[in-house]
């Protein structure tokens, strides 16, 4: 079965329906009334979601008004899901060459204090983003973290989520498990807003560098237009004698200056016709969260950087078989490497510990959120995130 079709069938028979698959890629389904009534059914009707269609069928897919009548259906159910896994979960052989790989520190040093296993409490968020300018693109777009140090999953994600999905899930963890305690909508909002913006710009880089080209053969076709047109009537001032003028002499000049200035007019104009075609709007929709609660290896590593140590916990997972990153704990970012500051040796993009814009000082942004500690300049979250080189609004709304 296709996807889509396994999960209509799936969903229809949890709303009580008697769901039969019939060749070539359909279902028969007799449906209960409220059913009919919810998705517009008859009471047996037969479904069909491949390209060739069985008798009779109503045809379901993904452009189809179907997508309507089953979020109709689903409601506001399927928003949240909390999948506790447990499986084994042995120490993975030689840690420190997997934190040498894995840990990219530019200025302190640090040890690999012990390997220990542990459990830890996952936030994945699920977002639908549009893009919209002279042409549209909208996906779906995942973000993970780590709720236990605020690492992000990037690199992990996939893999976790497949893995964790074939388990068997648990009712609840085990007595005696320490979990990190979940996420208050404060701590988590500002957080969503660094890290959704660059990601959001990350997956639509393609389309934006696409837009941006039909953005400048436009501007080229319209200059060229305007220069020509300019061209012309420079070239009819240009044979008019140097000396007096008679009079249509007088009103031949007249007239192509009046057409430059109309010329120069039309160009801005134009110009900013285009630049509103082009404008990016982005919008971002919360749809689904996940809660995965399994267990990990714990590496415990101490920094050091001058005099000041700080312990930092890193979790190695067992089904994507990797150990996560270290975050920066100011742009979320999944670029590495880390640097960290000197006040309170937080773990930072270089971005994030740059240089402030106005006097040059380099500091923490998360020790000095609001402004440069030197100069006071008000600090600008955008200037450390990755530049997405256009415009773009976002409204993450905080699940
Ligand atoms: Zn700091
Ligand atoms: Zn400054």
């Amino acid at each position: 079965m296709n996807p889509l079709q396994q999960f209509v069938a799936e969903l229809l028979e949890q709303e009580g329906a008697v769901v039969e698959p019939i060749e070539p890629e359909g279902l028969e389904v007799l449906a209960p009334a409220p059913l009919q009534q919810a998705l517009r059914l008859p009471e047996l009707a037969r479904l069909g979601f491949g390209a060739e269609l069985p008798a009779d069928a109503q045809r379901v897919s993904l452009e189809s008004d179907w997508m309507e009548r089953l979020a109709g259906l689903l409601a506001e159910r399927g928003r949240r899901l909390e999948w506790i896994v447990a499986m084994d979960n042995p120490a993975p052989g030689s840690p420190e060459r997997i934190l040498q790989h894995g840990l990219d520190l530019l200025n302190a040093t640090y040890r690999l204090q012990g390997v220990e296993p542990a459990w830890t409490r996952y936030l994945i968020l699920r977002f639908r983003y549009a893009a919209v300018s002279d042409e549209k693109r909208d996906g779906i777009l995942e973000l993970g973290f780590n709720l236990a140090n605020g690492a992000t999953l990037d690199e992990l994600l996939a893999g976790l989520v497949a893995g964790a999905m074939e388990l068997e899930p648990l009712a609840a963890p085990p007595t005696g498990v320490d979990l990190p305690s979940t996420w208050q909508p404060q701590r988590l909002q500002p957080i969503l807003e660094r890290a959704l913006a660059q990601r959001v710009g990350r997956q639509l880089e393609p389309f934006l560098k696409g837009m941006r080209r039909r953005q400048e053969r436009d501007l080229k076709r319209l200059h060229d237009y305007h220069n020509d047109l300019r061209r012309e009537a420079l070239e009819r001032l240009a044979v008019l004698p140097s000396g007096e003028l008679n009079e249509k002499q007088q009103l031949e000049r007249q007239r192509q200056q009046l057409r430059l200035a109309a010329i120069a007019r039309e160009y801005e104009a134009k110009v900013n016709d285009l630049r509103q075609k082009y404008a990016v709007k982005v919008t971002l929709e919360w749809v689904q969260t996940l809660e995965l609660i399994m267990p990990v290896q714990r590496f415990a590593v101490l920094i050091k950087r001058r005099k000041r140590e700080r312990l930092l916990m890193l979790d190695w997972n067992p089904l994507a078989r990797r150990l996560e990153q270290a975050p920066c704990e100011y742009s979320y970012t999944w670029e590495r490497p880390r640097e960290v500051c000197d006040e309170a040796l937080h773990l930072l993009s270089p971005a994030a510990h740059g240089p402030c814009p106005q006097c040059g000082r380099a500091y923490c942004r998360v020790c000095h959120p609001e402004k440069c500690p030197k100069c006071g300049k008000t600090t600008d979250p955008g200037s450390v995130l990755i530049p997405l080189g256009s415009q773009q609004t976002g409204d993450g709304t905080a699940p």
